[in-house]
């Protein structure tokens, strides 16, 4: 199947943004989608089920797990994760742009599965400021904190995976620099040919199959 939309994998460390920043940049674009992950991991004050998350207990994930329904699940700070992986082929199907907001295990999965998936790593500006916001989130147990900033290093070692990087220093600047990739990725070549089938026929004899 060559899918019509494409799909973007985000990575982070927690705490570096990236839910802040997709969150914007989903809502800034159309024809983008964001798939929303099952979990076992229990609900924040403020998710809501559906939205930021299908939350799910340990029993139900295995049986999808078994069924095939995931196109990657992992284990993160001892909580399942995984990506639906019904919504996210029909999604492409229908030309959406589809990102997943997941960690590098997943990441590597969805490549091996997917190998048109473009990924993009985002970075903090430093170490102390991807604690800080972690912090300052105020929606996590100073053991969860802990936790987290232990397995920072561990998720960034991952970055070179990634055909992207970047610095959420300045949220603004972050935001345009995720937009240019989405945009670049609506440009090329192959996606166009789809898209402008009709001027390309006009304009080149033989029309846009010819090459
Ligand atoms: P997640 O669910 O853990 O990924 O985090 P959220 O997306 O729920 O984080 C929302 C928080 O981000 C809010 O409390 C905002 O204060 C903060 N935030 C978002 N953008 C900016 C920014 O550009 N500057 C600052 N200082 N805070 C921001
Ligand atoms: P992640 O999804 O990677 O765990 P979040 O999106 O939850 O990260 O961001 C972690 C915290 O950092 C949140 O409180 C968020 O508001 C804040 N934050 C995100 N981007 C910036 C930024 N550019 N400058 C300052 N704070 C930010
Ligand atoms: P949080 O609990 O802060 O929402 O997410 C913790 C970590 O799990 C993040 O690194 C996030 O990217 C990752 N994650 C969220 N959803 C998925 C998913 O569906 N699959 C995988 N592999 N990781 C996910």
């Amino acid at each position: 199947m060559s899918a019509a939309g494409t799909l973007f994998v985000v990575s982070a460390p927690s705490g570096a943004g990236k839910t802040s920043l997709v969150r914007a940049l989903v809502e800034r674009t159309e024809g983008l989608v964001l798939s929303v992950s099952h979990t076992t991991r229990p609900p924040r004050p403020g998710e809501v089920d559906g939205v930021h998350y299908h939350f799910v207990d340990e029993a139900a994930f295995l049986r999808m797990v078994e069924a095939g329904a995931f196109l990657e699940h992992a284990e993160v700070f001892g909580n399942r994760y995984g990506t639906a992986r019904e919504t996210v082929e029909r999604e492409l199907r229908a030309g959406r742009d589809v990102l997943l907001e997941i960690d590098w295990q997943g990441a590597r999965q969805v490549r091996a599965a997917m190998p048109a998936a473009v990924g993009v790593f985002i970075l903090p500006p430093s170490r102390e400021e991807l604690e800080r916001r972690l912090r300052g989130r105020g929606q996590d147990s100073e053991e969860v904190i802990a936790r987290r900033m232990a397995a920072a290093e561990a998720e960034l070692s991952h970055y070179a995976e990634y055909d992207y990087l970047v610095v959420n220093d300045a949220f603004a600047q972050a935001l345009d620099d995720l937009s240019a990739i989405v945009r670049c990725h609506r440009l090329r070549t192959a996606r166009q040919r789809r898209a402008l089938a009709g001027l390309l026929a006009g304009l080149v004899t033989g029309g846009a199959s010819a090459c």
